[in-house]
């Protein structure tokens, strides 16, 4: 068939469905011309629509009848006018009195689950199996999912599971064959600790309760589809379904069918895949090809880790693709079962005519809707004599909010064929067109070319990282040695730095810097100072971004060395590289931008500049917990801004300060113009920055050290020729509020992430939990559930996110600290770890109940401990969050847009996160640093931060000469 006879085909099917689609159109509106009406009105306008869109999320959470009427007021202020007129009656009769409020509870209530109602198909599995043998009676197949909250406890996992079982029981007991009895599952939802990166664990954990599920449907001649979710859960996935399929018995044929997503730059590798399984297999292997429903989510991600977008970016890509892999998968049949689910016109024709092109029986390709969406095409489908199925949620329709968000976003977007487009005949010929791509995309989301995390989900990247890891220690224990002027000294006193995750690992041994050698490294860095500013500010910002390819070259390497000696999770530690790298080209280029020299006002005879001269030789001084980062920033700074630099790094990380050296070095910065010390800080910090000479002292790390520091250098020497600048980041104690509106599937991960992630060791983490009254008790009881699942333990293990603290010392403090809690508060919450681990593996740990004075709620832990408190309202919550001597991080939960006006305007934080976990600020994205005891002055990662090391000089130049002023522009004949 030539390709002109198959548009012709494509356009006779098409045309029928199209047809047929306008009747059903007519009638559906006409049935549901309410609920139609309703979301007309909904999606006038933008703005409307996303605050309806916020308000359907929010609705579920909302408790009481004033607190629905407060939100209506919030979410359409100015568009009172605008909403159904019921509840705009409703709302302005909701007085203070309260009289009405009910009403308008009601009514809301009512509409709501109207219009869930329109795309959840049963409430309940009773209601599902009404809906089975409505549409089994038409011939129409089903396929069921379960709706629910995400997945954070085993509880829910289990409770998820029951239902599945449940589902299959009552399926298994009608009189039908597997292919009309169908059920849909995300394997996420049975396993809260799903992670992509722990590929190996998540299998065997998921693999475990589906074959449970898959023996179970195997007994009742059930059918399971596995959806696909996101990108970075495709693979493991896959993994899944395909480990499973060559067990016993399942070997023998399963009925257990997965998903193609068109929308994926790599869908034809999938393809491939799966096309090569399906040829192994004794049965069909059912694929059923989707579009792709997570397009936001993963150029979110995308946008988020600088990952290269996994999804197509525009529809004609994705249609094309859609085409050209219905078609592999016909020529495939009958080795593999089709299942075409689209709602696009143009890829049903294109799939129903490719199969007639190859003679393919009816019965071997089905057509998917989903239930509420594809309706209108039902009765034009069922016409071609193909299988056809629904895709029906069923669930309670309040709580199933996600799912309706994402399906109202679809119903309403521009492209969505269903409800637009149909009656108008102009649109009929764009409908049924070749999909034609256009050149443009999303456009380049990182001109500042920060480096990107590691993919570890992607087998290759975990692969290399796994090798690395074996390797490392191969070379333990390092020698670092110390360098003052042009030579490395190697000789002399030592101390070790040992492996957080093992006291037998020596990682390093490094050379222990003496006060004498310490005052050497002055008087050499002093040396230096005319050369490194006299260097142009280009050529250092060339070299600054030269040692960051160089650290980018060797991250697997020094992301490993990392893990063994700092004790870090691998996504954090990788984190630690991308954050150095991102130091290093993020101050190279503020730098060449203020080494530009700036005109001011310039008068006829006078011309007047400022700009920017380094300050002299500065002293870094780095905490251990981003061994590489921070020293990394504060160097990069100094470096960038023409000092000399005396680096002085933890003295439990030598080793990754040491590499850091050496990426500088390599990068062709001079010998002697960076001085590295190894050692301890008490031995020769005070000694560094007493000396007259250093101009800038670059700290991070806790309070007291920080503050002894200042003071110290306020002290004036009779030599002293210079103020000295302290630039000290220190520590929080930092509080994030949990509204009664929050979304606590988004909230409970994102503060386990935020307190225990990297063992709550970050100056960010989370440390002060305060949840308001009103939700209290049912978020505590969450998230002590979810808790008990956080991965914690040794962070050779990919999955561990909370691994050990950092030695023996900070365990025994953190363990002094706990028990002080439990003496005087209530443990709410303790993990349990694996037997045999050393004194520093500490559990998560939750306390509550609390007094006011505690410790606990005042010190710094830096410990995976997090401390509950509950508040009677925002107000409170604010005044107990700014009850605090620090103020570096802090976050809120809510969904209330006064309350989250409120918290940006009176919570005392230096980084303030809506939303979010309050951990993880990225260069340039979100300057980081804090006030009040946590520090001060500019952020680091803004470009502020670089003028911390430089002194500005006006410069003013008299031209006046003779009654002579060079006028510009002036003729010389005049
Ligand atoms: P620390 O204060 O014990 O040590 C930090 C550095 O100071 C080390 O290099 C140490 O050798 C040195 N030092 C110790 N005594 C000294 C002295 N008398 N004079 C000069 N230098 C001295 O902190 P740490 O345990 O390495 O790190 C954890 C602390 O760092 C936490 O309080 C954390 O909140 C803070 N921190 C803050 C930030 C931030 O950006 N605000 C970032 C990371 C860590």
């Amino acid at each position: 068939m030539t390709s002109s006879d198959r548009n012709q085909r494509i356009r006779e099917i098409g045309s029928a469905l199209m047809q047929a689609a306008r009747e059903e159109e007519t009638r559906i509106v006409r049935k549901h011309r309410w609920e139609t009406a309703l979301l007309d009105w909904c999606m006038r306008d933008r703005d409307l629509k996303t605050r309806v869109f916020r308000f359907i999320d929010v609705y579920p959470s909302l408790r009481s009848p004033s607190e629905v009427v407060r939100h209506i007021r919030e979410y359409f202020p100015h568009t009172d006018h605008r909403l159904p007129a019921a509840l705009r009656t409703g709302v302005a009769l909701a007085a203070p009195s309260g009289l009405s409020r009910g009403p308008v509870r009601a009514v809301t209530e009512f509409l709501y689950r109207r219009v869930a109602r329109l795309f959840i198909g049963a409430s309940d599995e009773k209601e599902a199996l009404e809906r089975f043998h409505d549409y089994d009676r038409r011939g129409v197949r089903l396929s069921i999912d379960l709706l629910g909250e995400h997945t954070l406890s085993e509880m829910e996992a289990d409770r998820y599971f029951e239902r599945y079982l449940r589902l299959i029981e009552m399926l298994g007991g009608l009189d039908a064959g597997p292919e009309r009895k169908n059920v849909s599952i995300k394997l996420s939802a049975l396993d809260p600790r799903f992670d992509a990166v722990d590929q190996l664990g998540t299998s065997g954990r998921v693999r475990d309760r589906l074959r449970r599920l898959a023996e179970k449907a195997r007994e009742k001649r059930v059918f399971l589809h596995i959806d696909m979710e996101d990108y970075s859960s495709r693979d493991v996935t896959l993994r899944i379904v395909r480990d499973l399929s060559e067990e016993e018995p399942f070997r023998r044929g399963v009925h257990l069918g997965v998903v193609l997503q068109a929308y994926l730059r790599d869908c034809h590798e999938c393809c491939d895949q799966l096309l090569e399984w399906g040829s192994s297999l004794p049965v069909p292997l059912t694929v059923r090809l989707v579009r792709g429903a997570y397009w936001d989510t993963e150029v979110m991600l995308a946008q988020e880790r600088h990952w290269p977008v996994p999804v197509f970016e525009s529809k004609a890509e994705t249609d094309r693709a859609f085409e050209a892999l219905s078609a592999r998968l016909i020529a495939a049949s009958p080795g593999i079962r089709l299942a075409v689910a689209t709602h696009n016109i143009r890829s049903i024709a294109f799939a129903m005519a490719e199969a007639e092109a190859r003679g393919l029986a009816r019965e071997n390709v089905e057509f998917q809707i989903l239930f509420g969406m594809g309706d209108s095409l039902l009765p034009g489908l069922e016409a071609s004599g193909y299988p056809v199925r629904v895709y029906m949620p069923i669930g309670e329709p309040v709580k199933g909010m996600a799912y309706l968000v994402r399906r109202l976003l679809e119903n309403v977007s521009s492209q969505s064929f269903v409800r637009r487009g149909i009656h108008e005949e102009s649109r009929m010929d764009r409908l049924l067109a070749e999909p034609l791509v256009r050149e443009g995309g999303l456009g380049d989301r990182n001109p500042a070319g920060a480096a990107a995390s590691r993919p570890f989900f992607k087998q290759a990247v975990m692969r290399t990282f796994k090798h690395a890891l074996e390797r490392v220690p191969s070379g333990f224990p390092q020698r670092v040695p110390c360098v003052i002027g042009k030579k490395d000294i190697s000789e002399g006193k030592t101390f070790f730095s040992v492996s957080p995750l093992d006291e037998t690992i020596r990682v390093a041994q490094g050379i222990r810097t003496s006060p004498e050698q310490a005052e050497k490294a002055v008087d050499e860095a002093f040396k230096y100072v005319e050369l490194w500013k006299d260097t142009p500010a280009a050529e250092r910002a060339a070299c600054l971004e030269k040692a960051a390819d160089w650290l980018e070259s060797r991250r697997d390497e020094l992301a490993s060395i990392e893990v063994y000696e700092a004790g870090k999770p691998w996504r954090q530690a990788d984190a630690d590289l991308v954050e150095a790298v991102d130091f290093l080209r993020f101050y190279a280029k503020s730098a060449r931008e203020l080494f530009l020299e700036r005109a001011t006002d310039r008068l006829v005879h006078e011309t007047n500049i400022t700009r920017f001269r380094p300050r002299g030789v500065t002293v870094v001084i780095s905490p251990w917990n981003f061994p590489i980062a921070i020293p990394a920033g504060m160097t990069a700074a100094a470096l960038a801004a023409g000092n000399p630099v005396i680096l002085k790094p933890a003295e439990q990380t030598p080793l990754c300060g040491w590499f850091l050296f050496r990426a500088l070095e390599e990068a062709g910065i001079p010998r002697g113009v960076i001085q590295f010390l190894p050692g301890f800080g008490e031995e020769i910090g005070p000694v560094l920055v007493g000396d007259s000479r250093t101009a800038v002292i670059a700290f991070t790390g806790s309070m007291e050290v920080g503050l002894a520091i200042q003071e110290q250098a306020q002290q004036r020497r009779p030599d002293q020729r210079l103020v000295k600048k302290v630039i000290a980041e220190m520590g929080g104690k930092n509080a994030a509020i949990v509204d009664i509106s929050a979304d606590f599937d988004q909230t409970i991960p994102a503060v386990l992430e935020s307190a225990f992630g990297y063992a709550g060791q970050k100056c960010s983490a989370l440390s002060r939990l305060i949840v308001l009254d009103g939700i209290y008790d049912d978020f505590t009881a969450r998230l002590v559930e979810a808790a008990a699942s956080y991965p914690a333990g040794n962070p050779l293990d990919p999955a561990v996110k909370c691994g050990p603290v950092i030695d023996k010392e900070a365990a025994a403090r953190i363990d002094r600290m706990i028990e002080k809690g439990w003496a005087e508060g209530r443990l709410l919450f303790q993990g349990s770890l694996e037997d045999g681990l050393p004194p520093q593996y500490i559990p998560p740990t939750i306390f509550d109940c609390l007094p006011d004075d505690s410790a606990l709620l005042e010190e710094e832990i830096f410990g995976p401990v997090l401390c509950v408190i509950r508040a009677a309202d925002m107000q409170e919550a604010l005044k107990i969050a700014n009850h605090s001597r620090f103020a570096l991080t802090g976050g809120v939960f809510s969904r209330t847009p006064t309350n989250i006006a409120e918290v940006r305007l009176r919570l005392e934080a230096g980084n303030l996160y809506i939303n979010r976990p309050v951990t993880g600020a990225v260069v340039g994205r979100q300057p980081f640093g804090g006030f009040k005891l946590s520090g001060g002055g500019s952020k680091a990662g803004s470009p502020d931060y670089l003028r911390e090391f430089c002194v500005e000089q006006t410069v003013t130049e008299n031209l006046f000469r003779h009654g002579f002023a060079p006028l510009e522009g002036r003729s010389t004949e005049e």
